[in-house]
Parts: C-alpha cells; sequence; structure tokens
C-alpha cells in the first residue's frame, strides 16, 4: 500500500461490516486513523481487537436521536479533527410496496435519509473552520436507475442522490468535497433482504460484487489531488439488464 492517507482521520458510519468495514480497512490500509460508528457492538469490539491503535470504535444506535445528535462532538471530542465523513450506514427494505410495513418504511428513510443530512450538517461546520474534508455518501445503483423490485430502498437513495448534489454545490467554496459511491448489488448481510428471485437472478448471472471493489473506488476518489474532483461513481455490474 502506498499510505496515501496518513495524518488523516476518517468517520465511517456502519462501518462494523459489509461495505462500510471494507471502506475502514481500506483507509486504515492507507494509513489513516479510522473512527467507526455502529451499533452492533460485539462486531466493534472484534474490530477494536484486530486494529488496535488504528481504530477508534463506537457504538451509537443512529436511529436513536439523541445518539445521534451528539455523535459528532463525541468524536471531536476524540480524535480533534475529522478530515473524511464517510456516511454509509442503511437499511434496505424490498419487495412489493403492499408488504411494506410503516416502522420498516419509517426506519429504513430514516437511516437513510435523514441520519445521513443530519450527520453532514453536523460535521460541515467543522470543516468550513478548517477549510478543508471530503464528505463520502454511500449511495445505491438503486438511486440512479428505476428498481421496480424495491420502490421504497430506492426512493431513499434518489434522495439521497439530490441531497449530494445539492449541499455539494453549497459546500465548495469551502473546500469541502462531497461525492457518493453507487454500486450494484454488493455481498454483504443487506442481501439477506433482497427478494429471493432477484438474489439468485444476480448469482446467476455472476453480477454480484465485493465490498472491497466498493473501498477501492473510495480509496481512488479521496486520494485524488484536489485540483481533480471525482464526485460520483456508479459501480455497475457486469450483465446487469438495467
Ligand atoms: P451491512 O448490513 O453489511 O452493513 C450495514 C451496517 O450498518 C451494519 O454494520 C449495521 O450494524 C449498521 N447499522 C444499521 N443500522 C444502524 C443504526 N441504526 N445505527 C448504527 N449502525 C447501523 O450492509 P451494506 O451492504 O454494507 O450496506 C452499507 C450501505 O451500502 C448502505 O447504505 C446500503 O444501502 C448501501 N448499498 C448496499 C448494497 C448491497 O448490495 N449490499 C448495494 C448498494 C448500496
Amino acid at each position: 500500500m502506498s499510505k496515501l492517507l496518513i495524518g488523516k482521520v476518517a468517520v465511517v458510519t456502519g462501518g462494523a461490516s459489509g461495505i462500510g468495514l471494507a471502506s475502514a480497512e481500506a483507509m486504515i490500509g492507507e494509513g489513516a486513523q479510522v473512527v467507526i460508528i455502529d451499533r452492533d457492538e460485539t462486531a466493534l469490539q472484534a474490530i477494536q481487537e484486530k486494529h488496535g491503535d488504528s481504530v477508534v470504535t463506537l457504538a451509537v444506535d443512529l436511529l436513536d436521536p439523541a445518539a445521534c445528535s451528539a455523535m459528532v462532538p463525541q468524536i471531536i471530542e476524540k480524535t480533534k479533527v475529522i478530515d473524511i465523513f464517510h456516511a454509509n450506514a442503511g437499511l434496505y427494505v424490498g419487495g412489493d410496496l403492499v408488504d411494506a410495513d410503516n416502522d420498516a418504511i419509517d426506519r429504513m428513510l430514516n437511516l437513510n435519509v435523514n441520519v445521513v443530512i443530519k450527520n453532514v450538517r453536523d460535521v460541515l461546520p467543522h470543516m468550513i473552520e478548517r477549510g478543508i474534508g471530503d464528505i463520502l455518501i454511500t449511495s445505491s445503483l438503486a438511486g440512479h436507475f428505476p428498481t421496480p423490485w424495491e420502490p421504497v430502498y430506492a426512493s431513499s437513495k434518489w434522495a439521497i442522490n439530490c441531497f449530494v448534489q445539492t449541499v455539494r454545490r453549497q459546500v465548495s467554496k469551502h473546500g469541502i468535497r462531497v461525492g457518493s459511491v453507487s454500486p450494484g448489488p454488493v455481498i454483504t448481510s443487506l442481501l439477506s433482504d433482497w427478494p429471493d428471485e432477484k438474489l439468485a437472478e444476480a448469482k446467476a448471472k455472476g453480477s454480484l460484487m465485493e465490498a472491497s471493489d466498493v473501498a477501492e473506488a473510495l480509496i481512488f476518489m479521496l486520494t485524488r489531488p484536489r485540483h481533480v474532483t471525482i464526485r460520483d461513481v456508479v459501480l455497475l455490474p457486469s450483465q446487469f439488464d438495467l
């Protein structure tokens, strides 16, 4: 590894598994100190033991409004700075809309949209004051193409793509880059909630990607010189019929 993120402090939400963990470990590999936020305390403990001083783990249920609001000040108290903020935690609701229950819709839209917007709002004053910062958001291919097997989830990702496009224009004058990564289906626990027939089809077509594929794209975005901005990366799986 070329250690392109030495001296940087990065925060990854939902960093205890899947794409978030791959992102965190890739950034550690590049020399960053990484703060991993997740609600899964057992997984956080194992990560802390594996990576030692390279990580700070913080158990936060982002759907708890008080814990969510306290998060950014808590991190700044521990690390003093935040150079990179990767808003990644997300939930999935797929299948027919008529089968989606209120609680699942509310929790998913809250985490995938409201929490991301609030986290970015909370981290911005710190980055504006420093005149530099990178904000990355895990969106999805479902935020770019109408995916009829997941209207609730897709709506959250279209909304967050709109947020990326608009907040970026508001904060670029402060030296802050805002980018998104939009993968197709990635082999993580989230896929266990995919409709069975859709998963079988993706497997048969060989169109599932690894979390490390996403992490590599994130590292590429983060390590461009600041006069070259790569804003949104869509990871289109091969043979995906869209
Ligand atoms: P994952 O389930 O492996 O990881 C999600 C992580 O978020 C878990 O560690 C979980 O504990 C954490 N989390 C969930 N709710 C939380 C909460 N309330 N507070 C704190 N942490 C919480 O799933 P993943 O596939 O790695 O998903 C990460 C992101 O990638 C999501 O935003 C998802 O929409 C997006 N995404 C996933 C895929 C895919 O196919 N897996 C494709 C495109 C985009």
